[in-house]
């Protein structure tokens, strides 16, 4: 497959993880729990690297939370980035407590003073700071200047915080521009990407639930990651954390940036359909889901003869359905004939084979 250029930008590290200067585009998601619950929080941090995150955000909201940090830091399977709003004490008690970044807007913090405190500590302990601007929080004076939440009030909004910073010496910087308009937010990200080489942290923010949630989200990162824009991402759907770290995964996957886990094909069904497939193929992807390949593997589920064998021979393991029943291919290589009441079976079973003989 034709790689695509990556736009070069200035590396940043959270724990072991590399974001930009053309590392491998990371995975990020942010817990739900109470971040002071220790062991809810730790559960859904491994539950998120299961489902692909590489990186976990956990919102720092009040002390009680900052308190947590260190148990959790201690036990974490991801690097963890603070999420601060307004409080530069909570931010001090997150680097001290050994986060690997933050997430802070330092125009939104107060005194310069206290800016540079920040600055100078995250420095100190060598960790980035990611300057998020959302679309739900500009300031007044920005959205009164542009009328409204447009790409220009973002990033000029984002160069604002990024000043604050430079200011104070400080360099390891992360933006995102988040935005619920995936117009808006592609152009945003696409003018910041042309002012500055700062890491970007992409996504489209507030998608909704899942079904429109995913068409959102897979339309924007699609879009700037087809053009070399983005350097990390975090899906962001009214949903379990987990679906978002997936989702984010599958999307590089189908870019063909990260190849992971299973590419799957069915057909839509047409006439000549002859078994239920739209059931088959449900079941068949979930049953996917608890199967984790070592490696990337195409699967195939197809209704009948006219594309299925082709379809379903180019995949690592495939079915063309015909009138009661259906061929299974693995590698191209038929394996037989099954009725349609062994045909689920029969395909799971083989599938499994496929992913423990490596
Ligand atoms: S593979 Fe066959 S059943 Fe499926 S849509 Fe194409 S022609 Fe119709």
């Amino acid at each position: 497959m034709k790689g695509y250029e990556r736009k070069r930008t200035k590396i940043v590290t959270i724990g072991e993880v590399k974001i930009g200067g053309g590392n491998p585009v990371s995975v990020q998601s942010m817990c739900n729990t109470n971040t002071a619950d220790v062991a809810a929080t730790l559960a859904q941090l491994h539950a998120l690297q299961a489902a692909g995150a590489e990186i976990g955000r956990l919102a720092v909201p009040d002390q009680e939370a900052a308190d947590a940090l260190p148990a959790i830091l201690r036990q974490s399977p991801l690097p963890l980035v603070a999420d601060i709003h307004f409080d530069y004490r909570l931010a001090l008690a997150a680097i001290r407590a050994g986060m690997h970044g933050l997430r802070i807007n330092p125009g939104n913090i107060g005194s310069a003073e206290r800016v540079r405190q920040v600055a100078l500590a995250a420095k100190a302990a060598g960790i980035p700071i990611r300057v998020g601007v959302n679309g739900g929080s500009l300031p007044a004076d920005l959205l009164d200047k542009h009328h409204g939440v447009t790409a220009d009030a973002l990033v000029e909004a984002a160069l604002r915080h990024v000043e604050l910073l430079e200011d104070n010496g400080f360099h390891a910087i992360k933006i995102a521009l988040k935005a619920s308009s995936v117009p808006v937010m592609v152009d945003a990200y696409r003018t910041i990407s042309g002012l500055t080489d700062y890491p970007l942290h992409i996504g489209v923010t507030e998608t909704g639930t899942l079904y429109r949630g995913s068409v959102k989200t897979a339309l924007g990162l699609g879009v700037l990651l087809l053009e070399g824009i983005g350097d990390t991402l975090r899906v962001s759907l009214t949903d379990d954390p987990c679906r978002e770290a997936a989702l984010g995964r599958e999307i590089l996957s189908m870019l063909g940036l990260r190849p992971w886990g299973w590419e799957f094909v069915s057909c839509p069904t047409c006439g000549r359909t002859k078994v239920d497939l739209i059931s088959l193929a449900q079941r068949v992807e979930a049953a996917l889901m608890d199967i984790t390949p070592a490696k990337p593997l195409k699967v195939a589920v197809m209704g009948c003869a006219v594309n299925g064998p082709g379809e379903a021979a180019d995949a690592d393991i495939g079915l063309a359905c015909g009138a009661d029943g259906g061929l299974i291919f693995r590698h191209g290589e038929k394996v037989g004939y099954f009725d349609q009441a062994d045909l689920f079976e029969e395909f799971i079973r083989r599938v499994r084979e496929l992913t423990t003989e490596g």
